[in-house]
């Protein structure tokens, strides 16, 4: 399926079907697979052929899975994990040594904060953060042991855009391995290996399954990259369970249109909002008041579903908000059916100090909106109300 357009792409890339003919591709739940002989176990074992061998290393549904998100995101390989996180930690893992440095964009997903500053160092691998609006300094940041330049955009939960073409360049210029946590856009919106990334990853928990229902990661890229980060996690063991696999592997089917509607939906959601006196600044990539507005144009099909906004009055005018919602719910999630709203400085990033947060773009009264699937009406009428609710914003 090389050739088609991605919503056929999504659609019909499938494994082998069984002696049973089935249509839709079956749940594959073996932990291992069986050899014709002594010589067939040897040669699988020292890779002369391509085959399953056992469910740590690879099985249909998550080989499935890993060849829609490679074709989708015009890399030549990939490895599904057992969440995102698994995928952030085992890729880079595998890709650094002791004494490595990465240099990255402070504006990070909570969890790979706390990777980057209390894990790594554990094993004498050290990090410089630059700003949003810093990337002129990031060669200043680079030293003779820089290995890795990582980045997220849209960035989690500020929603920043990042200039991914100057992102690949500084990497290619200081010979680097650029990953890119696609997270927020998804292969549908937008391509970083287009811009020059090495690698890049995503959270398949958020918009790749759409639904809330199974937590998965995947990294796709270059197949040298892979392979190393292959050989590691076949041995220390992050992988998707078949399970997850083949839920995400029937999500992607509709992520195309899901996508759609989800960022007509969070356009929408994004001009109420900007309309509101009660919110200070409404930050959404598709607004023209954005301030990375025509980079996000330029790199982005769609706006996303993510919206990051701001109560006039602070934390606890933030929190009364979120408190005065009917229909929304408050969650940690986020790319689901179901519109959600979180307060990343009391959750997701209340273990950053107030200086880290705030140079992570993250103000007290921040709220992160995940738009959904709901009738946009209804979604803007809980967020009137729950306006209406806190007169004393
Ligand atoms: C959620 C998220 C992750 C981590 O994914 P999990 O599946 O929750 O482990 C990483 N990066 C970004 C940008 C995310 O939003």
């Amino acid at each position: 399926m090389k050739d088609t357009n991605i919503e056929t792409t999504v659609v019909r890339t499938q494994v082998e079907r069984t002696q049973y003919l089935e249509h839709s591709v079956p749940l594959y739940l073996t932990s291992s697979y069986v050899f014709e002989d002594s010589e067939d176990m040897r040669a699988s074992f020292a890779e002369e052929k391509e085959r399953n061998i056992y469910s740590r290393y690879s099985n249909p549904n998550t080989s499935e899975f890993i060849d829609k998100m490679v074709l989708m995101e015009k890399a030549e390989a990939g490895f599904a994990f057992a969440s995102g996180m698994a995928a952030v930690f085992s890729s880079l893992a595998a890709l650094l040594n002791s004494g490595d440095h990465i240099v990255a964009c402070k504006s990070l997903f909570g969890s790979t904060h706390g990777l980057f500053n209390h894990y790594f160092p554990k094993w004498n691998i050290s990090h410089s953060y630059f700003k949003i609006d810093e990337l002129d300094s990031i060669e200043n940041l680079i030293k003779p042991e820089t290995k890795i330049l990582f980045a997220e955009s849209p960035t989690n939960p500020g929603v920043d855009i990042l200039d991914l073409e100057k992102l690949g360049e500084i990497a290619r210029k200081h010979d680097l391995i650029l990953i890119i946590d696609n997270c927020f856009a998804t292969p549908y919106l937008q391509n970083p290996i287009v811009y020059g990334a090495d690698l890049v990853i995503h959270s398949a928990t958020k918009l790749i399954d759409g639904q809330g229902r199974v937590l998965g990661g995947v990294t796709v890229g270059s197949a040298d990259l892979i392979k190393e980060i292959y050989l590691f996690s076949r041995n220390t063991g992050p992988s998707m369970s078949p399970f997850n696999a083949w839920i995400l592997s029937k999500s992607l089917e509709t992520l195309p249109v899901r996508l759609e509607q989800h960022c007509k939906n969070a356009l929408k959601v994004a001009k109420f909002l900007e309309k509101q006196s009660a919110i200070t600044s409404v930050k959404y990539p598709f607004l023209k008041s954005h301030p990375q507005y025509k980079l996000a144009k330029k790199q982005m099909k769609l706006g996303g579903n993510v919206i990051a906004f701001e109560i006039k009055k602070g934390l606890e005018a933030g929190r009364k908000f979120i408190d005065s919602v009917k229909l929304c719910s408050i969650s940690a999630n986020l790319g689901d059916t179901r519109t959600i709203l979180t307060h990343p400085a009391s959750t997701t990033h209340s273990k950053l100090s107030k200086t880290d947060r705030l140079e992570s773009g993250i103000t007290d009264g921040l709220i992160r909106i995940s738009v959904g699937l709901e009738h946009v009406d209804d979604i803007i009428k809980d967020l009137e109300q729950a306006l209406a609710a806190g007169e004393n914003f």
